[in-house]
């Protein structure tokens, strides 16, 4: 009998798992992408499926492969899966985080949930749709991306803009983060699927002075002009905005639990959710965290200049008054300079891609109901979203009940359930040939 999807999605997420692709954010010390790539490519081309090794700079990887549908006229699907992880610290795990160990039900190691399980699962379905000679409704393009993990330059944003062909008649996109379950009880659990990201502003504050002695009397001081303004950032709570997603969030789980939300009262309500409320706490309002502080070299010298880094998230179509908002607070004589800046992505929960993704699910899980969500973080869907795809966060578990799965994400002891990797596989394998 030929090895089945389900049959070798754990040992597939192990081998990735083993391969330490570590992003430091220092593309010199980068170097673990351009192994787990190769691997990648090795396994599609045992199968017979070509693929593209794209190399931003050296050993900074992706891969793209294109798998022909029955009808390429419609538009097609992108899968996509970034192979670079944060970086773990042993000592602080109960196991190796590159050991790709399995016990107690779970697969353990940094990249687990995020997101080897994933790019395991893809690899898994095509491998077994080419032994099998199945070919899809429409076109997939496999995408596995470098660099998601610190700013995505030398993956997707990169991709984007010198191989947008690659891309060409993609309409819609599944990627991370998404499809896992949350359970209410033993006959309902939510898949909270990703429609929406929160944007992202690396802004830098300039506060500038008359430079001057320490011992002297002094009133135009940059420390103390750019420390007012970094205060009334850090203390400023913007105002509540409810944008779409969140509004149909609210009104969903209010309908699967029986309880009340109010979307219009979208604190009281995000209150009532308990362990969901951590995800989405984030998402009914702008923020702006001061994350760095720059000022003087001397003890008794008054510098001329301090800076201040702020991060700054912003929900979809709020970026412009968002920064209306933070001029007021910070006044008119410090500088802004943009450092990093990526725009919010939003789509709607509609669609026959949309309805795939509710009875796949139902077919593994009779207890399953989708919900849309907005997420405060930020993924390669940004990048593709560029290109005018709808992206969602898709990447299908089932989960126990009691694991604290939000916290896995960059956590300690990352692990996936070694069932839920099976169940993401079929339930992939089952969206995919009906969308
Ligand atoms: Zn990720």
């Amino acid at each position: 009998m030929d090895t089945t999807a389900v049959d070798e999605v754990v040992g597939l997420c192990r081998d990735l798992l083993r391969i330490d692709t570590t992003n430091t954010g220092d593309p010199r010390t980068t170097v673990g992408e351009r192994v787990a790539a190769e691997y990648v490519a090795e396994r599609l081309d045992e199968v017979g499926v070509e693929t593209r090794l794209l190399e931003s700079a050296p050993n900074r990887a992706n891969l793209i492969a294109r798998i022909p549908g029955a009808d390429s006229s419609r538009g097609a699907l992108l899968v996509h899966g970034h192979l670079d992880v944060v970086p773990a610290d042993a000592s602080e795990w109960s196991v190796p985080p590159f050991a790709g160990e399995e016990k107690d039900g779970y697969l353990w190691g940094r990249g687990a949930v995020d997101m080897k399980d994933f790019d395991a699962m893809a690899l898994a379905v095509v491998r077994e749709w080419k032994r099998t000679g199945y070919v899809p409704p429409r076109d997939i393009v496999l995408c596995y991306t470098a660099d998601e993990e610190a700013g995505m330059e030398y993956g997707s944003q990169w991709l984007v803009r010198n191989h947008a062909d690659a891309f060409e008649g993609v309409t819609e996109a599944i990627g991370e983060v998404g499809g896992y379950s949350y359970t209410v009880n033993d006959d309902l659990r939510l898949y909270l699927v990703q429609t929406a990201e929160k944007g992202l502003d690396w802004l830098r504050l300039h506060a500038h002075g008359r430079p001057g002695h320490g011992s002297f009397i002094h009133d135009d001081n940059a420390v103390t002009a750019l420390a007012e303004a970094v205060a009334a950032v850090g203390r400023h709570r913007f105002p509540t905005v409810v944008t779409p997603t969140v509004r149909q969030f609210l009104e969903q789980v209010s309908e699967a639990l029986h309880i009340d939300l109010n979307p219009d009262e979208p604190e009281l309500a995000i209150a009532k959710l308990g362990p969901i409320a951590n995800l989405i706490g984030a998402t009914i309002r702008n923020t702006a965290n001061p994350t760095r502080l720059e000022a003087g070299y001397k003890d008794n010298v008054i510098p001329g200049k301090a800076s201040a880094t702020i991060d700054c998230r912003t929900l979809p179509g709020q970026a412009d008054s968002f920064l209306a908002e933070l001029r007021e607070i910070i006044g008119p004589d410090i500088e802004i300079e943009h450092v990093h800046q990526q725009s919010a992505v939003e789509t709607s929960f509609d669609g026959d891609l949309v309805d795939a993704m509710g009875a796949a699910l139902r077919a593994e899980d009779p207890g399953a109901r989708t919900v849309p969500y907005l997420m405060s973080g930020g993924t390669d869907a940004k990048a593709f979203a560029t290109l005018g795809i709808r992206c969602f966060g898709f990447a299908p578990l089932r989960l126990p009940p009691d694991l604290n799965f939000s916290a896995l994400f960059h956590g300690i002891d990352e692990r996936v359930p070694t069932e839920g990797l099976k169940f993401g596989v079929r339930v992939l394998d089952r969206l995919l040939r009906n969308s």
